[in-house]
C-alpha cells in the first residue's frame, strides 16, 4: 500500500524524537496542528488517524506508554470510554450513519503500533465499503483530510467534555 500524505513521518525522521510516535505527539503539544490532534486533556489525546479507513476515523491515545488497558488506572480507562461515548454524538453530527469502535491489543491482535495502546472509533456511511474497495491500494490525502480535521476539531469543542455527565 502506498501512503502519499504523511507529514508526521517527515517530522518523525527529521527531528529524531523518541522512538514511539504516540509519545512524541503526546509530549509535543506545540505541534498539535501538525499532528492533527483534535482533543487533549490530562489523561489522553484524540488524533485523526493518518491512515483512515473512513473519513473521520479517530484515535484516542493515553499519554502513558502502555500496551494493554489493564495497565492503566481504571479511572483513566473510564475517562477514555467517556470520550468514546461522547464521540458517538460527535460522529453523528459529522454525518456518520453508523460507527465502528474497537481496539487491537498487542501485535498478535493486529495493532499497528502495538507498544502504545490506541482506541479506534470511526464513522461509517452507507456504501462506504464499495468506496473503499476502489481505492484500497492507494490512499491519497489532501484538502479533504485537512477539512475533516478542522470540522472534527470544531465538533470536539461542542461534544467532548469528559468532566461533565454525558
Ligand atoms: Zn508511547
Amino acid at each position: 500500500m502506498q501512503h502519499l500524505y504523511a507529514p508526521w513521518r517527515n517530522q518523525y525522521f527529521e527531528n529524531k524524537p523518541e522512538s514511539c510516535i504516540f509519545c512524541h505527539i503526546s509530549k509535543n503539544t506545540q505541534n498539535d496542528e501538525d499532528h492533527f490532534v483534535f482533543h487533549r486533556d490530562e489523561i489522553c489525546l484524540g488524533v485523526m488517524n493518518l491512515y483512515p479507513y473512513t473519513q473521520g476515523h479517530l484515535l484516542y491515545i493515553p499519554h502513558t506508554h502502555i500496551d494493554s488497558p489493564e495497565s492503566l488506572e481504571l479511572s483513566s480507562w473510564i475517562h477514555m470510554q467517556h470520550l468514546i461515548y461522547q464521540s458517538c454524538q460527535l460522529l453523528y453530527a459529522f454525518g456518520a450513519q453508523g460507527i465502528n469502535y474497537g481496539i487491537n491489543i498487542k501485535k498478535s491482535a493486529g495493532a499497528g503500533i502495538p507498544e502504545h495502546l490506541h482506541l479506534h472509533i470511526l464513522p461509517r456511511y452507507n456504501g462506504d465499503t464499495n468506496f473503499m474497495s476502489t481505492i484500497a491500494d492507494c490512499r491519497v490525502y489532501g484538502s479533504d483530510f485537512i477539512a475533516t480535521y478542522k470540522k472534527i476539531k470544531t465538533l470536539a469543542k461542542t461534544y467532548l467534555n469528559p468532566k461533565k455527565e454525558g
